[in-house]
């Protein structure tokens, strides 16, 4: 047996997900992600380690950018083969990558402009890393799979998808090579979900395979324990209201939004929070939840519940989907307090930089944070405590009440981590810990070979793994 795994991203790092699986009949990759730390991008620009149009199929674990964002490149650069995820991830991706290109092309545009006034060249090329076009071209090859169901990828290799828990439609994979009459199962993790979270249902657990490639973004610490988020968010809203303020919460359109719209349908239908009017200002956040509205066979037990009884969380009373920039505009002379869900979640574009304008100054308005803020984002600065900060070209002194809420992540912790990969009744021949940064990828390997005494390693990028 003779299968070779090629660690092409997320290997001591966190983004830019993307694994390679030759046997001896065919090539496929899992993930195709994008790098997004500003240390690494540079490799979206370099050539793929493998010609595109040589590649069977790609195996796609869920909607992220940071796993599927470099789909585009790859179909323009000849990839000709199926995407295999499942529907909602299919339908997810597709806006994701729409926008995706948007982004990639007014950058392009922008720094071509800059460079040309400063009369200097930046490190990339000024042409955008895949355009609108490149993205829409994708959209034929994906091909549904769905969780547990064995789907033939190529001669002798197998993969089934089963639900991971961490965002809609987000899946592990198990990939089964037949090989010279041997059989090799490989299990890939994706992003591990976590237990008990709203809507989607929790992390499949596995009772073996022979190697396991395991996530470990949270591999070196333990989330807050059981911070109530309901009561939190409660607070919040109930404060702000008797100020008469509004509260802005930038959102990331995936999971994210949903969740927090899961959140104030709970406070709701528990009296403990009055009706407000509640805005969803991102034209991403809603397309987003229209996918969850037609895949109701992914919600968990609680979260079908709510919709058999007509209390579904994406319509209860109050809550309206923004759709123009009109619309958007009107949000701010509106009397009385209104909640404002809108992106980017770090505050880097989108709608929400208009509603910070309106509110930032206002004392009795807040600014609630529900997500991770990267180093160098206005969303980052904010939460540190800015007392004046640039928007849309213009500064603002900041007088609003600044809040964060932590208990949102989608990522197991170090704990969750280890129960997942306890699910296996045997130990694994070798176990690969990916996508984390150096040092927490190293941590979770020591953890976990001192917990089990299993073979555990800790790929570089590039690294290549003979599997037997
Ligand atoms: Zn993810």
């Amino acid at each position: 047996m003779q299968i070779r795994l090629s660690f092409m991203g997320a290997a001591r790092n966190v983004t830019g997900s993307r694994y390679l699986l030759e046997t001896d009949n065919a090539k496929i990759l899992v993930d195709c992600g994008l790098y997004q730390e500003r240390e690494f991008r540079h490799r979206n620009w370099d050539p793929f380690p493998i010609s595109p149009h040589t590649l069977d199929a790609v195996l796609l674990t869920h909607a992220h950018l940071d796993h599927c964002g470099l789909l585009p490149k790859l179909a323009h650069e000849g990839f000709q083969g199926k995407i295999y995820c499942t529907a909602a991830t299919t339908e997810i991706t597709q806006i994701m990558l729409l926008d995706s290109a948007k982004l990639q092309q007014e950058d392009a545009e922008f720094k071509s402009k800059r460079h040309k006034r400063e009369g200097r060249r930046g490190p990339f090329p000024e042409v955008p890393l895949y355009t609108i076009d490149d993205a829409t071209a994708t959209s034929p090859l994906f091909s549904p799979v769905k969780y547990g169901e064995v789907v033939r990828i190529a001669s002798g290799l197998e993969a089934t998808f089963y639900d991971a828990g961490h965002v809609f439609g987000s899946s592990m994979i198990k990939v089964t090579v037949n090989q010279n009459e041997e059989k090799r199962a490989i299990l890939f993790s994706g992003d591990v979900g976590r237990q008990d979270k709203p809507i989607i249902k929790d992390p499949t657990l596995f009772n073996e395979a022979d190697y396991v490639l395991i996530e470990s973004t949270y591999g070196d610490r333990l989330h807050e324990s059981s911070e109530n988020i309901s009561n939190r968010l409660a607070e919040i809203i109930n404060s702000t209201r008797r100020a008469g303020g509004n509260i802005v919460i930038p959102s990331f359109a995936l999971e994210r939004a949903q969740e927090i719209m899961w959140y104030l349908n709970e406070l709701l239908l528990a009296d403990r929070i009055p009706h407000l009017m509640v805005f969803v200002d991102s034209p991403m956040a809603m397309n987003i939840t229209e996918v969850f509205k037609h895949h109701p066979e992914l919600f968990d037990k609680d979260m079908s519940i709510l919709v058999r009884r007509h209390n579904s969380p994406f319509n209860f009373p109050g809550l309206t989907m923004v759709h123009t920039v009109d619309e958007s505009k009107a949000i701010n002379h509106i009397a009385g307090t209104a909640i404002i869900i809108a992106g980017s979640g770090m505050c880097t574009g989108g709608r929400v930089k208009h509603h910070l304008v309106a509110n930032i100054s206002r004392k009795e308005s807040v600014i609630l944070f529900v997500g991770y803020q990267a180093v160098g984002t206005l969303g980052r600065h904010i939460v540190e405590g800015a007392k004046k900060v640039r928007i849309l070209g213009r500064n603002y002194p900041v007088r609003a009440g600044i809040a964060q809420i932590h208990g949102f992540s989608a990522h197991a912790d170090r704990d969750e981590l280890f129960k997942w990969i306890s699910g296996l009744k045997k130990a694994p021949r070798r176990v690969f810990i990916t996508h984390g940064e150096a040092k927490t990828a190293k941590s979770f390997g020591e953890f976990l070979h001192k917990k089990t005494r299993w073979e555990v390693s800790v790929p570089e990028y590039g690294a290549e793994a003979f599997l037997e």
